[in-house]
């Protein structure tokens, strides 16, 4: 039953079951979204999310590349999950011996929400390595502040760079280091090479061999989700392109902005994206669920929770924060954190948990790999397609065509789907941005300097 210490929420949940969703992303806001429709007004359903939108994730090396508006790949919880209680607010604490989670609001005393359900989609977190430098110097690439941030700082370089007559100075502007190249690190390196390719028009004080885009991997191949022939295929097409791939190369530090690598290199990088990996979201080490060796929630495949004494009553869980049996792959084999799973996960978790509440049986996840694509900048990109049990692979402009495609039809609510793709349109004639907004800490800098300088009221 609904027993949270929201005094001032106006819920009137009655003797309904309280379901509580941590994470509002692509496992949370489908949850709460299709447990409305599978079980009615016959569920109390509360969403807490840091964030007061879901971030469609697989897009954002597009936002990087200036290709698609950030607000585009973000969908509004609030509007999403009307008849959902959305609370903003970060998960503190996990307390499932109390049935309790606390979340902290901003500028407030944290709260305490009691649930009879508890689902978890808490999403996972950049792996990082204790590497000199790389927290202070460095950036991720896993939420749209980021993306928007990585593609505002290469733009405003472009100008930077096309003005100083430093060389030094020029040669750090326009050198962009991307650790990781696994799909995230290609995706979003190559769609920004792109993007100044194609800025590089408009500034004929640079010349292409100026601008310095260096990936750092350290395994011998990239994009291993694409498959061993289709990763050596983007190697190519990359090296064609005068981008640089350390391959069997580790980043040792990255003080001051100096890159370090263990093939004995050293450059000054403006710009270091971090996309070397994800591990799950450390909240839940504050929490009574038992986690396994990687920190994972371990599941059944009908997405319990899993403890040494079999389910945990109550507790759901999906996506990257958890451990889900491939039963499609075979024994043994476990679902890879990706949205494509994470999305059907979270349709399945919904249909148990108002199974749960009936008293009637649960089902398992199956879910048949549909296949993975990457867009590696205009009309270029790589991918599998499983159409039954044939696996095609695609180069180039299909494999462009058809991750775009996919997304756009994965991409929740249908204003954002059209924003992505008038987006696109105007990209394709010719409008591609080019244009930087400098990150400022303070934005109310200019306006301040314009107050000074009014002369004072005598
Ligand atoms: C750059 C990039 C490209 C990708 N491309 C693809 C692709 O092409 N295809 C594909 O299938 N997958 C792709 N993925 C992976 C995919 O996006 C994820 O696997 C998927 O989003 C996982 O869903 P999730 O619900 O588990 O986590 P998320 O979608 O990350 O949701 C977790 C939610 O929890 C919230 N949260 C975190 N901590 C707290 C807290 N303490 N309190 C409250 N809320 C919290 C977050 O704000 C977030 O909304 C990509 C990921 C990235 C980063």
């Amino acid at each position: 039953m609904w027993k949270g210490k929201f005094t001032h929420m106006n819920i009137n949940s009655g003797n309904k079951p309280h379901v509580l969703v941590l994470g509002g992303g692509s496992v949370g806001m489908n949850v709460a979204a299709e447990l409305r429709k599978k079980a009615g007004n016959n569920v109390a359903i509360t969403v807490v999310d840091t964030r007061p939108y879901l971030t469609y994730q697989p897009f954002l090396p597009e936002v990087g590349a200036g290709a698609i508006d950030p607000r585009n790949v973000l969908a509004p919880l609030r509007k999403v999950l009307q008849g959902t209680k959305v609370v903003t607010g970060a998960v503190e604490k996990i307390s499932h011996a109390d049935r309790v989670v606390t979340v902290a609001l901003e500028g407030e005393e944290s709260i305490e929400i009691s649930y009879d359900y508890l689902v978890v989609g808490l999403g996972s977190v950049p792996r990082t390595l204790p590497i000199p430098g790389l927290a202070e110097n460095a950036i991720g690439f896993k939420w749209v502040e980021e993306a928007v941030a990585v593609r505002d700082r290469i733009l405003s370089n472009l100008a930077e760079a096309a003005s100083t007559k430093d060389p030094e100075t020029r040669k750090r502007l326009l050198t962009f280091t991307f650790v990781g190249g696994g799909f995230a690190g290609s995706e979003a390196l190559a769609e920004a090479e792109d993007m100044v390719s194609a800025a590089l028009q408009y500034y004929p004080d640079l010349h292409p061999s100026d601008v310095r885009f260096v990936m750092i991997e350290a395994m011998g191949r990239i994009l291993p989700e694409v498959g061993e022939e289709l990763g050596k295929y983007a190697l190519k097409q990359f090296r064609e392109r005068g981008i640089e791939v350390k391959l069997e190369t580790f980043l040792n530090s990255c003080e001051n902005g100096i890159v370090k690598t263990s093939d004995g290199d050293e450059f000054a990088s403006d710009l270091i994206v971090w996309c070397a990996g994800i591990k799950p979201n450390p909240v839940l080490e504050n929490s009574d669920l038992p986690l396994n060796q990687t920190g994972r929630l371990d599941c059944l495949a009908d997405l319990r929770v899993k403890s040494e004494d079999g389910p945990l009553e109550g507790v759901f869980a999906a996506g990257d924060c958890t451990t889900v049996p491939d039963l499609a792959s075979g024994e043994g084999k476990v679902c890879p954190p990706n949205a494509q799973h994470a999305v059907r996960q979270a349709k399945t978790l919904a249909d148990n948990v108002a199974r749960a509440i009936d008293s009637r049986p649960l089902v398992d996840y199956y879910h048949k790999n549909l296949g993975t694509m990457a867009t590696l900048g205009m009309f270029k990109g790589v991918g599998t397609l499983f159409i039954g049990d044939k696996k095609v692979e695609l180069k180039g402009l299909p494999a462009w065509l058809g991750a775009r495609a996919y997304h756009v039809y994965a991409m929740p609510t249908l204003g954002r789907k059209a924003g992505v793709v008038a987006g696109w349109a105007s990209s394709l004639l010719g409008n591609r941005e080019i244009l930087g907004i400098a990150q400022t800490t303070e934005p109310r800098k200019a306006f301040e300097l314009a107050a000074a300088s009014t002369p004072k009221k005598k």
